[in-house]
């Protein structure tokens, strides 16, 4: 559950982007104390988004894996992390390296379709960045960011992070 003070969509984004950090640093996005203060950080402006997506980036030039199981088998196919029937803006920011396998086991869904409500802290780092990415900026063009329970479940949460998706 996110914490009380988050409120909108822009305070979840930064919240799931704050879980992003503590797993890079404590390995561990469940680590609450870590968590709260990287939110912290990115609400007041001293921490910027863009930093852990620079470091994604980094990442994603030198491997040659599956971002999902890390297999780095021959063939591996460029992944759209967000389905392109479900999203207007099709960019590199969408794409991840999958093994075949990966690819058609997640098939037409978004990683928090395929990874359920109990997996949601096994979603990758770099699919899980490159996600949030996207969706901010989704949401940011709709004007969204500053909007609460957007699919009206009496809940703010990550599935109202989706509803700017076809
Ligand atoms: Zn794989």
């Amino acid at each position: 559950m996110p914490h009380a003070s988050v409120k909108t969509i822009r305070d979840l984004i930064y919240w799931e982007y704050a879980k992003l950090i503590a797993g890079s640093t404590v390995g561990d996005r469940k680590n609450y104390g870590f968590v709260m203060h990287s939110y912290k950080k990115l609400k007041d402006g001293q921490m910027q988004p863009s930093n852990i997506l620079r470091e994604n980036k980094k990442f994603f030039n030198e491997e040659k894996a599956c971002a999902y199981c890390a297999s780095a088998e021959e063939g591996l196919e460029w992944e759209h992390i967000i389905p392109k029937v479900k999203i207007a803006i099709d960019t590199f920011d969408n794409q991840v390296l999958a093994c075949r396998g990966c690819n058609a086991k997640k098939s037409g869904r978004d990683p928090f379709e395929w990874y359920g409500k109990e997996r949601q802290y096994e979603i990758p780092r770099i699919v899980l960045g490159k996600y949030l990415k996207l969706i901010y900026d989704l949401h940011k063009k709709q004007g969204t960011l500053d909007s609460g329970d957007l699919n009206n479940d009496g809940k703010l949460d990550i599935y109202d992070l989706g509803v700017v998706l076809k």
